[in-house]
């Protein structure tokens, strides 16, 4: 057994105890487990599912697993939408009566993220998580974070793990908090306000390039699952050497975690480019504009699971490619390159004037 440094990662369905309670079970069983599986879908690697608590699911994933962590908010991110994405769905779709139809919508989502140190133990399928970190990204899920803020669902960070992310709380918008538990005293965590940041991610216009609209379009199947393969794409490093640059850095004055606006300049040998994401969706997508060589361009970046070959949630250690990380174990890695704002709105602005004019 080696004691390893990392992050610790839970979801917790808010309500999911009086929902069960005060529902016909029939319904409410259904409405949870599509709940329950939407969460599921989006833990990939190199989260691993430890374990389950009740409604909650305890992940964790080794600081070796990632080359750029502060990746661990957008899983956070990517989990809430498709959370409040499938409620919304299902309230939509549902002309039931019942107590678990009508009062769906008190449920909502709580995700927790702490650093530090464990021991992995093997028990059958299961890891079981050991240590005084992990007692602690337990005990987080007991808090005043709905007394103090009046928040069912957010993102809770501790202050170790934003350290551990290089992440600054104030430029992320994340309120300060503090909690005190038996043993450790003040701990400090920090707040994302989850369904703020939904609201924003619904009111936004995409922009997205098309297979059918793009001017010009490659593809290749790489061997890891698509969080990974965000992880190699997004690094500075491995941009230089997938693209032959002399240098890179980020131009925008933000700093921290990289969105919408994040830009970048790229000194090549055969001249400079420079380009600033106008859509960011990983691992989904990317889209950003692109110019240099005296062509403007809008590109967007797909990192799909390779469609036929999903492997079962419980093959971690999948039999395709034998790596730790198989879950899914090859991914679409698609660039499309298209000249006219492709949202679909039949606007055809020249992409020097995206996103969509229309909205
Ligand atoms: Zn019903």
């Amino acid at each position: 057994m080696n004691i390893e440094n990392g992050y610790f990662f839970i979801s917790d369905i808010t309500g999911y105890t009086q929902f069960l309670v005060h529902s016909e079970l029939d319904h409410a069983k259904e409405i949870l487990d599509a709940l329950f599986d939407s969460i599921l879908d989006r833990i990939q690697s190199p989260l691993v599912v430890s374990g389950t608590q009740g409604d909650a699911i305890i992940c964790y994933a080794p600081d070796a697993a990632f080359h750029q962590p502060a990746q661990l908010l957008d899983v956070m991110e990517r989990i809430y939408y498709s959370f409040r994405r499938l409620l919304e769905f299902m309230k939509l779709n549902t002309t039931c009566n019942c107590d678990a139809c009508v009062n769906m919508s008190t449920l909502d989502l709580k995700i927790f993220l702490h650093h530090g140190q464990y021991l992995v133990q093997q028990i059958g399928t299961q890891s079981d998580l050991q240590g005084r970190d992990v007692i602690l990204a337990h005990l987080l899920m007991k808090n005043r974070v709905f007394e103090k803020l009046g928040l069912r669902g957010y993102g809770l960070v501790t202050e170790r793990a934003l350290q551990a992310m290089g992440i600054d709380p104030v430029a992320e918008g994340m309120l300060a908090h503090m909690e005190q538990y038996e043993h450790y005293g003040t701990v400090n965590v920090h707040i994302h306000n989850l369904p703020a940041a939904w609201q924003r991610e619904r009111e936004r216009n995409r922009t997205v390039v098309t297979a059918e609209e793009a001017t010009s379009y490659a593809g290749a199947f790489v061997p890891v699952p698509p969080w990974i393969a965000w992880d190699y794409a997004s690094n500075m490093d491995m941009k230089k050497l997938f693209y032959d640059l002399e240098s890179i850095e980020r131009t925008d004055a933000e700093g921290g975690r990289e969105k919408i606006g994040t830009s970048f300049h790229c000194h090549h040998k055969m001249g400079d480019i420079s380009y600033v994401y106008v859509d960011y969706q990983p691992p989904d997508y990317v889209t950003y504009k692109g110019s240099g060589f005296g062509v403007t361009s809008l590109v967007t970046v797909r990192i799909a699971p390779a469609e036929g070959i999903q492997h079962p949630r419980t093959s971690w250690n999948g039999y395709c490619c034998r790596r730790q990380h198989s879950d899914r174990c090859r991914t679409q890695f698609i660039i499309i390159v298209g000249d006219r704002c492709c949202r679909g709105c039949g606007c055809r602005q020249p992409a020097e004037n995206a996103p969509c004019a229309i909205g």
